[in-house]
This record gives structure tokens, C-alpha cells and sequence, in this order.
């Protein structure tokens, strides 16, 4: 069937639920409103924020009944959270579609599985090992050393449910302070710098990627992101074939994320994010088709959008609570985004994407911005802009 003729054999409005009501859902939606698509929530949280858009549905991820009965009527159900129990997700898989599919779910859940996973395709990760009892880890220390990171192997995020070791004498503690939890062990990497790589892939496999992005955390999360990276072509084709192939290994359909370290001119794959991601968020403004409506036309069947960069582009992320808003709408070219959530430390309330012709002009207008309101993760983005102007 020609381009033209699959979207007019969609042209129906889809419904599509979404599993995970958070800023994430919210932007799909955002995105996928224009393209006239239906959206429904599921959230256990009354006040999710993406439930100012769309219809919510309270109820736990463990509900398989609830989901059941909130999927039924749906034509694709999606997430903006992973961690539904896979025990849940099996129970829908045989009346509802479920993109991208719930065994990659599975797979991503657990940070030993994941590591498995990527090491079994060839793609490196940190030396890790697996780690159940205090036995384990003292061994697990004694093999790969300090420094190392232990991390529980589920419902861990943004550097939680992490925790770091420089000596062996404090591996039991380490591993008694996660709650002696299954976990596993890593070897800390001596990353020059972390990237991430967007891509998706629809039904039929078409496979995008969007420019490598260069990230910066603070305290564990995400703080700025920049678009494109400086790279050579030599690691942008690199990243690019481990998406490909990870995409065409897992049969996957909608956006992900890979999340790097870069080590000289290698990549280590610290993580995937099995959907949309914070180090994509640029591309609303900053691409030709963003993360999110392309995870929509990859999930709804549609064709995949250009994944190009329009400009430049700088993402900073506001987190605990919002700085003042109006220096920022004063600014040409900077789209702020609002999540419509209460403070709370360490919780994403929003971010702001700046857009300009070139680095240089980026650094500028952060400057300018930076005098009249300056915010942390505006001053770790003029740092970054730095490394880029006067390497
Ligand atoms: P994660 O929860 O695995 O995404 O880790 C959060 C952040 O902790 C990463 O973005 C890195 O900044 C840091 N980190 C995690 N694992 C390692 C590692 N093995 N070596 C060095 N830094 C790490």
C-alpha cells in the first residue's frame, strides 16, 4: 500500500490508552491531539498530570482487571511508565494491542535481564554481576573492584535505588542500604561525557533515529540536554546500529532511548528506555517530527515522520519546582513548557527548550537569560555550551 493510501485507511480516530498518566502521557497527547487521536489515561494518581487532558482512570498497575476493563474498548495501549508488572501485561497480550510489546517490557524491567541482553547482541556494558546475598557481593567487589555502583535490578530510576562503593570494606553496607534486594553490581565507567540516542521503528520496520543528544545529570537526573552532539560520524553510525539493532532484535515498534557513556571513542550502554524520554524532548521544537508524535504514528500504523534536526537545540530541565516563567516567555525561540504539577523535590515539573541557528547563538541567549534569571540547570548548560565554543 502507497504512503498516501495507509493514511486514508487510518483516517478513523484511533483511541489509544495510555498506561502511566505523568508528563510523558501528557506530551503524547499534546502531540497526538493534532493528528486526531483519542487518548485515555490509567494512572493509580487522581491528580496525574496528563489527566487534565484526557480522561483518567484511576487504578493500581497490578490491577490486570482494571487494565482489562480500561483497555477493552481501546485500539492500541501504550505507556508512559514501564514498570507495569509483567505478570499484568501477560494477562492483556491476548485481547489487546500492546506497542511496543510487552516482553521488551519485561526485558528493560530488569537491569540484569537488560544487561544480558545488550551483552548477548554485542553491545558493551559496564562489567556487572549479579548480586542476591552479602556472599555475592563481597565477591562481586572482590572480582570487579572499586569504584563500582550497586543498583537494584528493578524499579530503579533517575539514581534511585543506587548506590555507590569506593572501598570493600563498605560492600555489606552498600548492599544493606538497597534493602538487601536482588541487585547487581557495576563497575563505574570513566565517562568523558553521557549521550543518548532517540530512535523509532514502526509495524512494517521502518527504523529513524534522531542525532545523538548530549545530556548532563544532576544529583542522578537528567539536568540539560543538547542537540545535535558534537560527534564524528564514526560514533553517530555506532549508536545508530546499536538502536538498529536492538529495534529489529526486541521486533520493536513506537520511540526508545539508549542512554551512553561515552569512553574515548566507545560507547557503554548504561540503559534503555522502552518509550518516549526526557533526553528527547527537544525534539518538539527542534526536530521535524518530535519523539512523540512519531511514537503515535509508530504505535497507530502511520508512517514514520523525518526525524531531522530544524535547529540547534538546548534542553534544560526544571526539577523540584519551576522557575519564574516570565523572563523565559520573554525569550524568541524558547518554547516553556509547564507540566501543571505541585513542587516537590526531586519531582519533574517542567523544562524549556531554546532553539537557535547555531551553538554560538544558543550561548548567547542562555547568557542573557542567565543574568536576568539564573537558574542551576542553566548554568550547568552554559558549561556545556562552553566545552562545545572553547574546547
Ligand atoms: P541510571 O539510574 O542507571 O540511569 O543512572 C543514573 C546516572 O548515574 C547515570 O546517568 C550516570 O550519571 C550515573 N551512573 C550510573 N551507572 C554508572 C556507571 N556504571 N558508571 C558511571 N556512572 C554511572
Amino acid at each position: 500500500m502507497s504512503g498516501e493510501a495507509q493514511i486514508e485507511a487510518k483516517k478513523t480516530a484511533l483511541s489509544i490508552g495510555i498506561v502511566g498518566g505523568g508528563q510523558l502521557a501528557r506530551m503524547l497527547v499534546l502531540s497526538g491531539a493534532r493528528l486526531g487521536l483519542r487518548f485515555k489515561i490509567y494512572d493509580p494518581a487522581p491528580d496525574a498530570c496528563a489527566g487534565t487532558l484526557a480522561p483518567l482512570t484511576c487504578g493500581a498497575f497490578a490491577d490486570a482487571t482494571a487494565l482489562l476493563a480500561f483497555a477493552r474498548d481501546l485500539d492500541v495501549l501504550t505507556f508512559d511508565f514501564e514498570n507495569v508488572p509483567a505478570s499484568t501485561l501477560a494477562a492483556l497480550t491476548d485481547d489487546i494491542k500492546i506497542a511496543p510489546n510487552p516482553a521488551v517490557l519485561a526485558m528493560t524491567q530488569d537491569r540484569l535481564s537488560e544487561k544480558a541482553a545488550f551483552a548477548a547482541l554485542g553491545i558493551p556494558v559496564a562489567p556487572f554481576r549479579a548480586v542476591s546475598t552479602p556472599l555475592q557481593m563481597l565477591q562481586a567487589v572482590q572480582e570487579l573492584g572499586v569504584p563500582g555502583i550497586l543498583k537494584t535490578r528493578t524499579l530503579g530510576y533517575d539514581g534511585k535505588g543506587q548506590t555507590r562503593v569506593d572501598k570493600l570494606s563498605d560492600a555489606e553496607t552498600a548492599f544493606a542500604r538497597l534493602g538487601l534486594s536482588p541487585c547487581v553490581y557495576e563497575q563505574l565507567v570513566p565517562f568523558s561525557r553521557e549521550l543518548s540516542m532517540l530512535a523509532v521503528r514502526s509495524e512494517n520496520g521502518d527504523f529513524r533515529s534522531y542525532p545523538l543528544t548530549e545530556n548532563v545529570h544532576d544529583a542522578g537526573i537528567l539536568a540539560v540536554s543538547l542537540a545535535p552532539a558534537r560527534t564524528t560520524p564514526e560514533l553517530a553510525a555506532l549508536a545508530e546500529a546499536y538502536a538498529q539493532n536492538v529495534a529489529e532484535r526486541f521486533n520493536y515498534v513506537g520511540t526508545f532511548a539508549l542512554e551512553f557513556f561515552q569512553v574515548a571513542e566507545a560507547l557503554v550502554l548504561n540503559e534503555m528506555a522502552p518509550r518516549v524520554h526526557n533526553s528527547g524532548h527537544w525534539s518538539i521544537e527542534g526536530a521535524e517530527c518530535s519523539q512523540f508524535e512519531n511514537h503515535l504514528r509508530a504505535v497507530s500504523g502511520l508512517p514514520l515522520g523525518s526525524t531531522a534536526v530544524r535547529q540547534p537545540s538546548l534542553m534544560l530541565n526544571w526539577v523540584g519546582e519551576l522557575p519564574n516563567a516570565l523572563p523565559q516567555l520573554a525569550v524568541a525561540n524558547l518554547a516553556w513548557h509547564d507540566y501543571g504539577k505541585s513542587a516537590r523535590s526531586a519531582r519533574k515539573v517542567g523544562h524549556s527548550t531554546l532553539c537557535a541557528e547555531s551553538f554560538e547563538a544558543l550561548s548567547l541567549k542562555l547568557d542573557a537569560l542567565q543574568r536576568q534569571s539564573p537558574t542551576r540547570a542553566g548554568g550547568l548548560a552554559q558549561g556545556l555550551l562552553n566545552r562545545y565554543l572553547r574546547p
